[in-house]
């Protein structure tokens, strides 16, 4: 976690937004000198919290000792603070009260009010968009009100300078508060100009993720990891706007320096995230036999089957709550107790997981459904949702004193645990078909790994990986013979359920290969469920493959307990093309259990997806991510998804490795010829 500490607004204003689960952009409240917030006290929000300049700021940093130095021997400095908050928390009281009693117009008036007063100024710069942030509504509404104050008089008329409302007096203001509707305020309103950008980013409330500034209109970025400037020398200034406060002490402290807010780097804080002591045994998920973690493991070593990492949920529960979670830093490692590695500090980071969750507004109004939405996992490093495993998969082949890996891949496994082994020092052995598109061979070649290509598919990989391990001594890192990565995939399913309020969407299609995410997906809200965080509501799993390597799909449709080897697997989507997933018993227990369904989609058809998801909405996706588009008109067409049902896409990566699957002139319209 990041060190606790209280930071105060010495300089400036800045504005408080969260992000609601339904991805608006809300302004809680805005704060100016002498204002505070802090991540020392246990209170946390589920929505992403950004903090935004409204023009240059200063922010003096407290730590939490430094704080409760300072509370202690300057009884007027806690005095002067708790004065704030009452101000802040009325002014919240006034806006909940006016929300519940009162027409869109009269909040709108009020808003503008609380506004005049608290800046003491009569030129407000804020636009229709910026109050329907923060009064939680949309633009549109707020206009409406606005011509409604305007006709009834209460807001003198627009001219031809719209966007700015500017009060006369703010005395004027206070006294119109307490007069009916209909009595005259001139407000005059004009454009707002063009406000610097510049921000600091907080993640989950309290908890600060990200120091820096963000390029305004008016110049370039100051960099993401700059103090805030003229940090020293505007402390003085604040200490002069309150003047009771002495604070001679604090500001020889260590904590007000702008060395030590450099010393407190982004990453810092998921590094620091307290061990998980609750992974009990590795289970296998068919004979139910447990195997000891703190030994490299690969199956069952009483039936062969796969082994899925287990946790001490009741013991977790206890200590775990949903807000202890929204309060961390974004990404994979916020959910460290739901994962296997011990030593946080020595795992390899490069930014996985937090991936965007989109809507699909033009696809979904074309399918007649309504609540669509994408998860891009292209947004990962090394372009896909194999880094999660990787994460995961290395930290714990780290820490189990593994230095020598070997694993064999249809591709993108490949790379994303090659960029991780790099990270951590590791030696990777990848062995892959030479069909292996060429931008993922060469990332390979890159991250330093040993790369051997084989003729065939990656079973045949397999083999070669199994014969030299046995030669060599190299660990085996094959998918599911590796118990680890599924858990990191795992967070997939976390994220999903987190980012909408701890509601699992109704359906979600995942393109089914080895299955291992699909798997993760389904043991994310086993686990949640557990811990009693959601109820009995079970997202239904939908498997997608390709019409050429489709070994769940027939054996989904036949009733069969487990699914036959497809002899000559054929698919563009390299990905899909397993023709025996390891895991295939347990991915039909899954299937059925929760009620969903699997779906094959052809090769054109893939194709097509692609094309859709990026030319509708602006997405690049994988052929793999691509084929879950006709899998969806598919279960539309056939009524397997109801339109109002919220369906989640999981897309496992980014279009930009399969650029030949979109060849000029395929389905798109030929330019001019190039000289
Ligand atoms: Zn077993
Ligand atoms: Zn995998």
């Amino acid at each position: 976690m990041d060190p606790p500490r209280v930071g105060i607004v010495c300089a400036g204003s800045v504005t408080v937004f969260r992000i609601s689960p339904q991805g608006r952009q809300v302004a809680t409240s805005v704060l100016s000198p002498g204002d505070w917030f802090e991540n020392v006290f246990p209170m946390a929000s589920h929505e992403r919290t950004f903090y935004q300049a409204d023009q240059p700021l200063t922010v003096a940093w407290l730590e939490a000792t430094t704080f409760q130095r300072v509370m202690r021997t300057y009884p007027d400095f806690g005095l002067e603070l708790i004065r704030g908050q009452v101000r802040r928390l009325a002014d919240v009281e006034a806006r909940v009260s006016q929300n519940a009693l009162d027409t869109v117009a009269g909040t709108v008036a009020l808003a503008i009010l609380q506004m005049a007063e608290r800046e003491g100024r009569t030129d407000l710069h804020v636009t229709h968009e910026e109050l329907a942030q923060r009064l939680g509504t949309v633009r549109e509404s707020v206009s409406l009100a606005i011509s409604k104050l305007r006709r009834a008089g209460v807001l003198a008329p627009a001219r031809n300078r719209k966007r700015l409302i500017s009060i006369p007096e703010p005395a004027e203001a206070r006294a119109v508060r307490r007069l009916p509707r209909g009595e005259r305020l001139a407000f005059r309103i004009r454009r707002a100009g063009g406000m610097p950008g510049r921000a600091l980013e907080f993640a989950g409330g309290h908890t600060v993720q990200r120091i820096g500034f963000v390029a305004d209109r008016h110049g370039p970025s100051a960099g993401g990891r700059d103090p805030p400037p003229n940090f020293a020398s505007n402390v003085p200034a604040w200490a002069a706007t309150t003047r009771s406060l002495v604070l001679s002490n604090a500001l020889r402290s260590p904590a007000l320096t702008t060395a030590a807010l450099a010393r407190s780097p982004e990453r810092s804080p998921v590094r620091s995230v307290t061990v998980s002591p609750f992974l009990t045994v590795l289970r296998c998920a068919e004979c139910a036999h447990a195997d000891d973690p703190r030994r490299p493991q690969t199956v069952c070593t009483h039936c062969g089957g796969t082994l899925l990492p287990e946790y001490d949920t009741t013991a977790m529960a206890a200590r775990l709550s949903k807000a202890e979670v929204a309060a961390r830093p974004r990404g994979l490692w916020r959910y460290a107790e739901l994962l296997p590695v011990g030593d946080l500090a020595r795992a390899p980071n490069l930014g996985e997981g937090d991936t965007p969750l989109l809507p699909l507004r033009r696809l979904s109004a074309h399918l007649g459904l309504r609540d669509v939405w994408l998860k891009d996992e292209g947004a990962n490093p090394t372009g896909t949702f194999k880094a999660r495993g990787a994460a995961v998969g290395v930290a714990r082949a780290l820490e189990l004193g593994l230095r020598e890996l070997a694993i064999p891949t249809a591709g993108n496994a490949g790379s994303a645990w090659a960029a991780y082994a790099a990270a951590a020092g590791v030696t990777l052995h990848v062995v892959m078909p030479v069909e292996t598109p060429e931008p993922i061979k060469a990332e390979c070649r890159a991250y330093g790994a040993d790369v051997t290509e084989v003729r065939g598919v990656i079973s045949d990989a397999g083999r070669v990986v199994a014969a030299r391990c046995a030669a060599h001594g190299w660990f085996d890192v094959s998918t599911m013979k590796e118990p680890y990565r599924v858990d990191g995939k795992k967070t997939m399913g976390l994220e999903l359920v987190e980012a909408f309020d701890w509601d699992p969407p109704d359906v979600l299609l995942y393109p089914t290969g080895g299955g291992v995410g699909l798997i993760g997906i389904w043991k994310a809200m086993e686990e949640l469920a557990a811990l009693g965080w959601i109820d009995a509501k079970r997202t239904r799993l939908v498997a997608v493959q390709a019409a050429g390597c489709r070994p769940i799909v027939d054996a989904f449709a036949t009733g069969a307990a487990s699914a036959q080897r497809v002899a000559d697997p054929q698919t563009i989507a390299a990905g899909l093309r397993v023709p025996l997933p390891f895991a295939h018993r347990l991915i039909l227990r899954i299937l059925r259990a929760t009620r969903g369904t699997a779906v094959a989609v052809s090769d054109a058809e893939i194709r097509a997806g692609m094309r859709t998801l990026a030319s509708v909405e602006g997405i690049f996706a994988c052929p793999e991510g691509a084929s879950l588009v006709p899998a969806l008109q598919v279960l539309a067409a056939r009524g397997d998804v109801r339109p109002e049902e919220r369906v989640v896409l999981l897309n496992t990566g980014n279009g930009l490795k399969y650029t030949h699957l979109v060849p000029p002139g395929d389905g798109v319209p030929i330019g001019p010829p190039v000289v």
